[in-house]
């Protein structure tokens, strides 16, 4: 058996502690056992569904502290951050269940005086649930939870570099009465990832990078299986010249900078009206410089460690490649010298031109490259200048003009003059290569059911 290490990003890669690796036999195992568990899980119908996972559901509420302390270990995202993570989301999971019986209930589309029609969600069967590491419970939750309110067995792997979360919330899962097979976790990398999802399934959910989703949705065509797909993100933010300064920074920091710039939906690129430029890029050099950059462990640190030296790499390769081809640093976070491990300072590049790697790729870390523009149509070419298309943002006081130009965005959320809300009645995901499908609210979940019309004489 291999193990695989949980290092903490924060603390040098100090050892946080270690899974064992799911072997291909034991994959298959699990896959085995969610598709015998899975007819007997549909035809228990949703209201009893909701029943036994509502234990499960109470027992993480009580094990929030826990789950925080892991999140900040295995990622080193800021304590109070990820104490939001795990009661945000625990809040989250008992929305799932209060609204689930309303969405997948059955929906009369005709009735005369001969006949009735109606729509019936059923489960597709076994769903492999694939998520990532940057809200290491929040998205094993939202992937997790619909899926089996909605009644698929489910078999889970979490990401490699948090496998301790997965652990906990397996351990979780298993102190409860779910019928066996129902839910599954397994441990380990990519490679994992595509045992569980060559194996007989029925349907993929993923949360990931563009470049795996991509991998997976040809894994599904060749199976002739669904898959929802939750992909990576360069979102633009357009500031035109009659905002509040100040209250615009703030929420173009927030954007960028929560979670240390690894949120999927987080704003990547800023397009700003040129008359404004300075003073706004001088505001939030102000902003920034007001943070701390600290232990994720201290309750006064605002921006922390990356997840892993490779992204640091990463982000080191795509600014070297920014710099090199004229841009030049507008304001920088230095890392003080007694932190250890994948920290970088987090930065605002200014001149940016589009052949650069931070234009063209996602930027998964605190570096936010920086545009201005002449004119409305500019921006939204430039807005839309990407591969990707998952949320975007439109900071203006001429509501009619940003409205405007939110019809022409092509993103799956426009945001006018407010931050991330992510409200769980909305559907969620992407234009573009930022994915396929929704998640959240009715369209979120019915997604992840089939939809069958029985239409009946009277
Ligand atoms: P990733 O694609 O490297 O990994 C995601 C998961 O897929 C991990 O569990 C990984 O082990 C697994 N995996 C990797 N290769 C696989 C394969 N060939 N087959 C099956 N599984 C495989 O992504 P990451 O680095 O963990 O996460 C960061 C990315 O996730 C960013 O691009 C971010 O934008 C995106 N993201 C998107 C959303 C969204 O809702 N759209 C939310 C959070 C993160």
């Amino acid at each position: 058996m291999s193990k695989l290490l949980s290092t903490n990003p924060a603390d040098n890669f100090a050892v946080v502690g270690e899974v064992e690796v799911s072997s291909p036999e034991e994959v298959a195992a699990k896959i085995a056992a969610a598709n015998k568990a899975k007819t007997a899980w549909k035809e228990l119908g949703v209201a009893k569904r909701i029943e036994l996972l509502r234990p499960i559901q109470a027992e993480f509420k009580q094990r929030q502290a826990e789950i925080a302390q892991l999140i900040t270990e295995e990622i080193g995202k800021p304590i109070t951050d990820s104490r939001g993570e795990a009661s945000g989301y625990t809040e989250e999971f008992a929305w799932f269940m209060d609204h689930a019986e309303d969405i997948l209930k059955d929906e009369i589309t005709h009735e005369d005086d001969a006949s009735v029609h109606r729509i019936v969600y059923e489960p597709f069967g076994t769903a492999a649930v694939i998520t990532p590491w940057n809200f290491p419970y929040g998205m094993a939750i939202w992937g997790i939870v619909p899926n089996l309110l909605a009644g698929n067995a489910v078999v889970f792997k979490i990401s490699e570099e948090c496998p301790l979360v997965g652990k906990l919330m397996a351990d979780v899962f298993a102190n409860h009465d779910l019928p066996e097979g129902v839910f599954a976790e397994v441990y380990g990398d990519g490679k994992v990832g595509e045992l569980l999802t060559q194996g007989d399934i029925n349907l993929i959910w993923f949360t990931g990078s563009s470049k795996t989703g991509n991998a997976l949705y040809k894994t599904a065509a060749d199976k002739f299986i669904k898959a929802v797909l939750e992909m990576g993100g360069s979102n633009p933010a357009i500031v035109f010249e009659d905002v509040d300064i100040p209250k615009a920074a703030q929420l173009v920091y927030d954007g960028r900078f929560y979670n240390c710039g690894q949120v999927c939906d987080a704003t990547k690129r800023l397009i700003v009206h040129e008359s404004i430029k300075d003073e706004f890029l001088a505001e939030l050099g102000k902003l920034l410089q007001s943070k701390t950059l600290g232990n994720p462990a201290d309750e006064n640190t605002d921006i922390s460690s990356l997840v892993a030296k490779r992204q640091v790499e990463l982000l080191e390769a795509q600014v070297k490649d920014a710099l090199d081809k004229g841009a030049s640093v507008a304001a920088k976070l230095d890392v003080p010298a007694q932190l250890k491990g994948a920290y970088y300072p987090p930065t605002i590049l200014d001149n940016l031109t589009k052949d650069m790697r931070v234009w063209q790729e996602e930027v998964f870390g605190p570096v936010l490259p920086v545009v201005a523009f002449k004119d409305e149509a500019q921006a939204i070419r430039m807005a839309n200048d990407t591969p990707y298309g998952l949320g975007s943002r439109v900071i203006s006081a001429d509501r009619e003009r940003a409205e405007r130009v939110a019809s022409k965005l092509q993103a799956g959320t426009v945001e006018i003059n407010e931050g991330d809300r992510w409200l769980l009645c909305n559907p969620f995901g992407g234009y573009k290569n930022s994915g396929m499908g929704r998640e959240h609210g009715a369209i979120g979940m019915r997604e992840l059911s089939q939809v069958k019309v029985i239409s009946s004489s009277k």
